[in-house]
């Protein structure tokens, strides 16, 4: 259904190596995804060459940014229909992935892609809010990396994302052009959280477009009020002081 061999040479460019099984898989994804989505709504993307770059290669840049040992784990926050974690997941299925969101109907879709793509060992859903699951002992702290794209502002997503994140830890923000105002404004929420800005990397998809990644350390624990329930997240922004 997709060239696979332009997602070959995309994924080459970003960085990242892509085996015949992984190319084999990312069509299958491909098939799955347009199928699925004329019953449940899970992406506008349904182009074949619209899928390559601004879904799959868009994901990849996430393995590209980091240096992601084998074997490491990680969660996707607000995985939606499996971005980046699927993805990520097909390139890397030696990795242990959460894929965690709080609409189920969409991770049925994302089961049933890890069951066909045999990708049952390395990934599992998880069905629950964000910040609900940074105040569970078996999910705070847990994970070697967080990445998370198109769910909240920078602000708001550090304090879904550090809590999961270990100390020593990485939380990858995939981030379109308003990137660097939302460095701006999450600064001090970052800090707040343990978290350290580390480095913004820029990639380019083709002519679709320039995407940053933001790229914060875990350095310190998240103090134990954080994250605070979604109402006081949206309505009390972390790190603003009150005139
Ligand atoms: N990450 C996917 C992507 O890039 O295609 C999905 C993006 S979609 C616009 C946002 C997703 O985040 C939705 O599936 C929504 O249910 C999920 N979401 C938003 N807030 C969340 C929260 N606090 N906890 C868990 N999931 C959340």
């Amino acid at each position: 259904m997709i060239d696979i061999n332009l997602l070959k040479s995309e994924a080459e460019k970003i960085g990242v190596e892509l085996n015949s099984t992984a190319l084999e898989n990312f069509d299958k994804l491909a098939e799955m995804l347009v199928d699925w989505n004329s019953r449940i709504n899970l992406t506008a993307i349904t182009e074949p060459t619209e899928i390559v770059y601004k879904h799959f290669a868009d994901s990849l840049t996430a393995l590209a940014a980091v240096d992601v040992p084998q074997g490491a784990s990680f969660i996707d926050v607000g995985t939606g229909g499996g971005f980046p974690g699927l993805p990520i997941l097909v390139a890397r299925p030696d990795l242990k992935g959460v894929l965690l969101d709080s609409t189920q109907k969409k991770l049925m879709y994302v089961d049933y892609c890890l069951n066909k793509l045999n990708l049952n060992d390395s990934g599992r859903t998880l069905h629950m809010r964000a910040e609900e699951a940074g105040i569970k002992v078996q999910l705070r702290n847990r994970f070697d990396f967080s990445f998370s794209r198109a769910v909240a502002n920078l602000r708001e997503l550090s304090e879904y994302c550090l809590p999961l994140t270990k100390v020593g830890g990485t939380f990858v923000a995939l981030k379109g052009t308003k990137a660097q105002e939302e460095i701006a404004e999450a600064k001090e929420a970052i800090k707040i959280l343990g978290g350290e800005i580390q480095e913004v990397k820029q990639f380019f998809l083709g002519d679709m477009g320039v995407r940053y990644l933001v790229i914060i350390k875990k350095v310190s624990p998240t103090p134990p009020k954080y994250p605070r329930a979604s109402a006081k997240i949206a309505k009390e922004p972390l790190g603003i002081v009150k005139k």
